[in-house]
Parts: C-alpha cells; sequence; structure tokens
C-alpha cells in the first residue's frame, strides 16, 4: 500500500491534540490530523464547558434557596430546558465544523476516522496509509471506565456523555463514583429536583483531595439530600421490580433503586487498539509513559490523559506546548508537574495543587500542616451560607520552608488556588507568603490564618 507522506501525524484531536498540531501547522510544518469523533475531544463537547454550564445553572438555583437567609424571599421554579439549551449551543449541537476550520486555516490536513499505528512513522486509517518524516503524537485521551459489575452490560447505564447530552431529567439517578465528575453531576441534578444517591468505594468522597474535604463535602451532599454511601460499591446491577430502571446491589447488601444509573468511575485508555505494540510500547499498560519533553520513544510523542499524568484540559494544553516544541527543534523548559492545579466545580469548590498530606509523607517530606476553617475568616463570616465547609490546609516541607501542596475548599475555591498554585511552582519561602499584604475582605485573606497555623 502506498503510504501519504506528511512531516506529523497527530491522532487525536482533543485539546492536547489541537494544541500540537496547531503550532506545529502554523510554524510550517506539513501535518496531517486523525480524529475518530469531534475536533476538540471530551472538553468542549461532553466535558469541562457542557458541565460547568450545568453547574452554574444548579448554583444559580442554590443561591436563590439562601436568599431567606440574607436577604428575604425568593421563589424558583426549575428547569431542566434553559440548561440543555446552552448546552447545545455551547456544542453546536455536537458539530465541529468550526475547530476543523480553525485547524485547517493553520495549513493542516484533517481526516476523519480511527488510526492505528502499525509501524514507526506510520500509521493507517480506514485503509489508508500515512507516513511521518518527523513522527507521531500520540494525543487520544480516554473513555469513560466502566467497571466489570455484575449484570450492568445488560441494563442501560449513562455515562458523563449521556448525561451531558440529557435533553430531560430522570425522577432519579443512582451515580457510581464521588469523583469530580460524579459529583458536578449528582449536585447539579439533585439541584434540578432528581432523587440521587451516590456509591463511592473509597471511605469518602474526593478520594484524590485532602480527607478534610472529603469528610465536608458528605456535609454537603447530605444536607442537599443526596443518599450517599462510601466505604461500598456496586456488586450487582438488575432491572429495577416491575422493570423501568435499574436496581443496584451494594457489597454492604442494600439494594438502591433509580430511573437511570450514572457511571463515573475513572477514565481508561486503550492502548491496544491504538496498535502501540507496533511501534515495541506495552499494548497492556494503562497509559503512555513520556519523558519531560514528553517523547514516547523515537519520533514519537503523546500529550494529555493518555500519558497518565492527570485529567485536566490545561494539562494537555500544557504537555501539547511543550512536544509542539519539541518536535520543532525549539529550545523548551521541561515538563513540570510539581503544581498542576485540580478543581472541582461542585459548590463550594474543591480546588488543589502539588502534593497532599498524606503524599507529602510517602514521599518522606518533613511534614508541617497549617488548617483554617473559611467560616471564621472575615469573608467567610460576612459570606455565610455556602461557606460554612469551606477549609483552607496548606502542606509545607518543613526543613526547606516552603509549600509543597495546598487545597482550598470555599467558593471561588478555583480562583483562590492561583496564589498558591505560584507558591508551590516557584518555591517561595514560607516568610514571603506571610509578608503579603492579602486584599480585605477576601477569600484569599483566609490563607493568611492557615499560613499562621503552620508556624
Ligand atoms: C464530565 C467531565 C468534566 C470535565 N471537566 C473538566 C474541567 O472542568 N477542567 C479540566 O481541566 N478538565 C476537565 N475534564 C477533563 C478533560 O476533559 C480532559 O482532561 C481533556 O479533554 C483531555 O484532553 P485530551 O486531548 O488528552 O483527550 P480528549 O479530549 O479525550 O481527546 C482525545 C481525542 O482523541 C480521539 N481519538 C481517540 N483514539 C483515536 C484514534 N485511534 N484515532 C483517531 N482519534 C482518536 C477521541 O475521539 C478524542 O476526540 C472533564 C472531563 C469530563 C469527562
Amino acid at each position: 500500500m502506498a503510504a501519504q507522506a506528511h512531516d506529523l501525524i497527530v491522532i487525536g484531536m482533543g485539546v492536547g491534540g489541537e494544541e500540537v498540531a496547531g503550532r506545529a501547522a502554523e510554524a510550517g510544518m506539513d501535518v496531517v490530523a486523525v480524529e475518530r469523533k469531534l475536533v476538540g475531544g471530551e472538553c468542549p463537547y461532553w466535558g469541562c464547558i457542557p458541565s460547568k454550564i450545568m453547574v452554574r445553572a444548579g448554583d444559580a438555583l442554590a443561591e436563590a434557596a439562601r436568599v431567606a437567609g440574607l436577604a428575604g424571599r425568593a421563589t424558583v421554579a426549575p428547569d431542566w430546558a434553559p440548561v440543555a439549551a446552552r448546552v447545545r449551543e455551547a456544542t453546536a449541537g455536537w458539530d465541529d465544523r468550526v475547530a476543523v476550520e480553525r485547524f485547517e486555516k493553520k495549513g493542516g490536513t484533517f481526516v476523519r476516522g480511527e488510526a492505528r499505528v502499525v509501524a514507526p512513522g506510520e500509521a493507517e486509517v480506514d485503509g489508508w496509509r500515512l507516513r511521518a518524516r518527523r513522527g507521531i503524537v500520540l494525543a487520544t485521551g480516554g473513555e469513560p471506565a466502566v467497571p466489570p459489575i455484575d449484570g450492568l452490560d445488560r441494563v442501560g447505564y449513562w455515562t458523563n456523555r449521556e448525561a451531558i447530552e440529557a435533553a430531560e431529567l430522570p425522577r432519579s439517578l443512582v451515580v457510581l463514583g464521588a469523583g469530580a465528575v460524579g459529583l458536578e453531576l449528582a449536585q447539579t441534578f439533585r439541584r434540578f429536583g432528581v432523587e440521587t444517591t451516590v456509591v463511592e468505594a473509597a471511605g469518602h468522597p474526593l478520594p484524590g483531595e485532602e480527607p478534610e474535604n472529603g469528610e465536608a463535602m458528605a456535609e454537603v451532599l447530605e444536607a442537599e439530600g443526596i443518599a450517599l454511601h462510601v466505604g461500598t460499591s456496586a456488586r450487582a446491577v438488575r432491572p429495577a421490580t416491575g422493570g423501568a430502571g435499574v436496581a443496584v446491589e451494594l457489597a454492604d447488601g442494600t439494594v438502591v433503586e433509580a430511573e437511570r444509573l450514572l457511571v463515573a468511575t475513572g477514565r481508561r485508555s486503550d492502548l491496544r487498539r491504538l496498535g502501540l505494540d507496533a511501534v515495541g510500547l506495552d499494548p497492556a499498560a494503562r497509559a503512555v509513559q513520556v519523558d519531560e519533553h514528553l517523547r514516547a520513544g523515537g519520533g514519537l510523542w503523546a500529550v494529555g490523559d493518555v500519558t497518565g499524568r492527570g485529567a485536566f484540559t490545561h494539562l494537555a494544553v500544557y504537555q501539547g506546548r511543550i512536544a509542539a516544541a519539541d518536535v520543532l527543534g525549539r529550545q523548551h523548559a521541561p515538563a513540570d508537574y510539581r503544581a498542576v492545579p485540580r478543581v472541582t466545580f461542585t459548590d463550594p469548590e474543591v480546588a488543589g495543587v502539588g502534593l497532599t498530606e498524606a503524599a507529602a509523607r510517602d514521599a518522606g517530606v518533613a511534614v508541617r500542616t497549617g488548617v483554617a476553617r473559611t467560616a471564621s475568616s472575615a469573608r467567610g463570616w460576612i459570606h455565610g451560607p455556602g461557606a460554612e465547609h469551606g477549609v483552607v490546609k496548606l502542606v509545607a516541607d518543613g526543613d526547606r520552608e516552603v509549600l509543597v501542596g495546598a487545597s482550598v475548599m470555599g467558593p471561588a475555591a478555583g480562583e483562590v488556588i492561583g496564589l498558591l498554585l505560584l507558591a508551590v511552582k516557584e518555591r517561595i519561602p514560607l516568610p514571603a507568603l506571610r509578608q503579603l499584604i492579602y486584599p480585605y475582605p477576601t477569600f484569599v485573606r483566609g490563607l493568611e490564618d492557615a499560613l499562621r497555623q503552620l508556624g
């Protein structure tokens, strides 16, 4: 089969692939990009953007409910129709024409189809052979990971994709998984009146975050009327009594019934399907191993979720920028993952950067922590409802007097983490952080209390 030659083949055009392909094409490379679904990937169509549109709508309802304690009376009648309409507007009805044109205007060649690596520098798309003079970039992201639960394949279930596309809401919902995706959707749907149950195998929601956040989040969810089962997992799933909906049997024997089941138990990458054995990589691996230049081998790079370094759009774009520079042979700073921020857009938001206390101890750091409650800061007290569960936790290396991690839970936590991100990344000495003049009365000023607690 004759192969069509290009400088660079980019497989997968999510945010990571778009970043590399766009930069390389703008620099004058002959780039062919292959995408089997939509250019833009998960984030604009089934992830960050539509989910945050939903979260914003749910937050508006929650704020209205807080009027009672602050400003009188507000009556709301939740309606999913405007939310579904905004999601359709944001995704252009799941149409990527604009994104394809944006790439083509940069000089790239776009191919719709599923690509498979068949040899070093060579890929196949629907019987077409492509060859790359410079190399291949893998940017294939991930898929919802569906656990092997007895009966799950015989009942219908939602992943984030069906949940985001929902034009109407079910009466009741069971959510498996209390990570960011599961909780953002669970809280939003509950605020629109859906009877919601969340099941989490770990001992608290948000298992990747500090236990202080997970425990406070459990209180938030329960106060909103979400039934929470932690420390247990789904053992079997079958059609509910009467045939409508699903019955989920938990490991502790509890049976939960609902009209719909949402599986939000993480993401996975299928490297076998991508043909990575053809370039000597382990197709059974969970992720493609990359070095600090995002190189996975000779003439092979990988960026984004497929690298297993964290599933965030900002991380995929960061890696994409470095990989593009490396592909182009340009000077660049190597990838540094010490200060990758994470934000869960629940209400209150939960944001983190760097190491948790447990991870820092595991890494042998001489840990010191400082914890402060938002409600006892000036702004937290003024804010009142919505700030009750806020907490800031700083994790310091006591030997070097710098922060190695931090978490913030509270209103606008995703913004407050910005300062801490800089502190962790640039190893700003604790005395310098203490000497800053924090604006009064802001949530960011609440950091002073936690810094004081560090001693
Ligand atoms: C519900 C939800 C909410 C989220 N919210 C946030 C958020 O608020 N903030 C944040 O930072 N992150 C968020 N994320 C995570 C974020 O969406 C991902 O980290 C990001 O999309 C990763 O980009 P990527 O380019 O690595 O992969 P993807 O976006 O998954 O793109 C990979 C692309 O590769 C294509 N592909 C795969 N295999 C092939 C093949 N063989 N041939 C051709 N094409 C292929 C896929 O179709 C896909 O379009 C969220 C995720 C979900 C599910």
